[in-house]
């Protein structure tokens, strides 16, 4: 089968120090894969190259595809990398929604990346967008939210919204950077149920960062441990065992669940 994402040869420094090295990775269309690893251990600066969100940069004689496509190492932000944002929703631990806009609005701009820009830039939305987005806050149970301005929901709610635009963009991949950290455990599991329901139903590639270990051992069947800039494991989550772990989190290690 061919990777939905592969990356080979992974070098990354800021200002001079290095902080991923020679990372290689390959995802299968429709896995779920934790990435875990200590604070500090790069897993945000991998995803964000997976997402192209860092293709601007120099990142040496590495080369990452995404669905294919190359994403360009030092490369410009082309039409390329733009379609190819289209493609993935991206979930931050912050949620990132514009608090002032309603709910359903914050869902719309998930369509933003396949729509005219005039018509993005005049926030004119199709009465089929609206039944998408819609239909997406019904998927992440907040359909009576649609008309409450974004910044009046709980944490956990503005994350369900974060999923709801990613699924009216129709991301094939979704990206999404601890985005439990910030959250309660209930809140934390209803975030996960629905990163994997997508997952299992709708056979969406997702890649989670994830602090917390028991999560990525309950939701997550492939687990990718990063360590000091470089992958220290990459394997079946039933591989994994205590010492492993408290090496790799340095004794720091976060279980919550
Ligand atoms: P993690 O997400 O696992 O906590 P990060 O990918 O955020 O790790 O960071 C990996 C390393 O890269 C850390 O040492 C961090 O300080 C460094 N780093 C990340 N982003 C930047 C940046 N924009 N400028 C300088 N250093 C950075
Ligand atoms: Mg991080």
């Amino acid at each position: 089968m061919n990777s939905v994402i592969r990356v080979e040869g992974l070098n990354k420094s800021f200002g001079g120090k290095q902080v991923l090295f020679n990372m290689g990775l390959a995802v299968q269309p429709g896995e779920m894969v934790a990435l875990i690893g200590a604070s500090g251990s790069g897993k945000s600066t991998l995803l964000r190259h997976l997402s192209g969100l860092a293709c601007g940069d120099k990142h040496g004689s590495s080369s990452i595809s995404v669905m294919g496509r190359s994403v360009q190492s030092g490369g410009q932000l082309n039409g390329q990398v733009r379609r190819l944002r289209a493609d993935i929703g991206y979930i931050f631990q912050q949620f990132n929604l514009v608090g002032r806009l309603s709910v359903l609005r914050n869902v719309l701009l998930g369509c933003l990346g396949r729509m005219p820009r005039w018509r993005g830039s005049l926030g004119m939305f199709t009465p089929e967008e609206k039944q998408l987005a819609m239909a997406s806050l019904e998927r992440v149970g907040l359909a009576d939210y649609a008309h409450r301005r974004a910044s009046t929901l709980s944490g956990g709610q503005q994350q369900r919204v974060a999923i709801a635009r990613a699924l009216t963009q129709r991301a094939e991949i979704i990206l999404a950077d601890e985005p439990i950290a910030s959250l309660d455990p209930e809140s934390a599991r209803k975030v996960m149920d629905i990163l994997a329901d997508i997952n299992e139903k709708d056979g969406k590639t997702v890649v989670v960062t994830l602090h917390q270990v028991d999560y990525a051992a309950r939701y997550c069947k492939r687990v990718v441990a990063l360590k000091s800039g470089h992958i220290h494991f990459d394997g079946s989550v039933d591989a994994l065992d205590g010492v492993f772990l408290n090496d790799l989190y340095g004794g720091d290690l976060d279980t919550s669940l």
